[in-house]
């Protein structure tokens, strides 16, 4: 079990810490869903705290405030299932792990939690989109605040589930930002603006129109993208074009389930403006 107080509080701490550094917020407030009111940390809490459990949720960030948002259908959640890790968790902590302290570090705020109070509170509130922690053994020698670091050693802290987020894994320069176009049939030899010597197959466009359109060879494609890279751009492009049909053959209960789930998948990222319009529009 966990205070649902405390529940709330920790679904505020994992969403605020998956927000990508790039993205500013004001620390202070949050939005509660994106044609909501923007309330203090406190009523936020309240507001979580009082709706029913399990519930869903994700954060997105608009106009320099942190926006949590409530998909209003059920999508499929990839929750832990319950006693997944507990053969790791026995033979690290014993048998009674389940009552030992947990140090809950977020990018703001943190919080001490028994391992049965986290598995309550990933029971109720399944959150969504980019967020999540890493677990380790707490060892004291944690990258962590002074406070945070006596409070989890007077607690007899055994481990430290990590929610700040780890920017260098992202990738995200060119997410939501391109379009690649193939070329059919390629041009002529040595039209790779690259390598000058294959042909062109493909030609990536920024929507924002931020750098030139270029063509490339597959191979000079393949050395500047990553695969993802790639294959969001190409799907992008398709995309474009069938937003369009939908538009026309879709009913408009369809087309508010794609547009919620445009909208937890773009959550955070640098969205196509055709998608954000799309979105903007059919959102219920
Ligand atoms: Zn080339």
């Amino acid at each position: 079990m966990i205070e649902p107080e405390r529940a709330a509080r920790l679904t505020l701490l994992a969403l605020r810490s998956g927000v990508p550094s790039r993205l500013d917020f004001r620390p202070d407030v949050v939005r509660l869903g994106h044609n909501g009111q923007v309330v203090s940390l406190q009523d936020a809490v309240d507001d979580l705290a009082q709706r029913p459990k399990p519930l869903a949720c994700y954060a997105d960030v608009a106009g320099g405030v942190l926006a949590l948002e409530f998909p209003t259908r059920i999508f499929q959640l990839s929750a832990r299932p319950r006693g997944t890790l507990d053969e790791w968790y026995i033979e690290r902590y014993g048998s009674d792990f389940r009552q030992r302290a947990v140090l809950c570090m977020g990018r703001f705020e943190w919080m001490i939690a028994t391992f049965e109070e986290l598995e309550s509170w990933e029971a109720e509130y399944p959150v969504l989109g980019k967020t999540g922690y890493s677990g380790n053994p707490f060892t004291g020698s944690e990258d962590v605040p002074e406070d945070a670091l006596s409070a989890a050693r007077r607690a007899g802290a055994v481990h430290i589930c990590d929610f700040r987020r780890r920017n260098a894994n992202e990738r995200e320069d060119t997410t939501g930002r391109i379009f690649i176009a193939r070329r059919e049939p390629p041009d002529v030899a040595g039209s790779c603006v690259q390598c000058r010597e294959r042909p062109a197959r493909f030609v990536i466009e920024w929507f924002a129109g931020e750098f030139p359109r270029r063509a490339l060879c597959q191979r000079c494609i393949d050395d500047e993208l990553s695969p993802g890279e790639f294959d969001m751009g190409r799907s992008l492009d398709r995309e474009r074009v069938e937003r369009a049909a939908a538009e026309r053959t879709k009913s408009p209960d369809e087309l508010a389930r794609m547009a919620e789930w445009d909208a937890i998948f773009w959550a955070l990222r640098p969205t196509p403006p055709f998608i954000r319009e799309f979105i903007d529009q059919y959102r219920p």
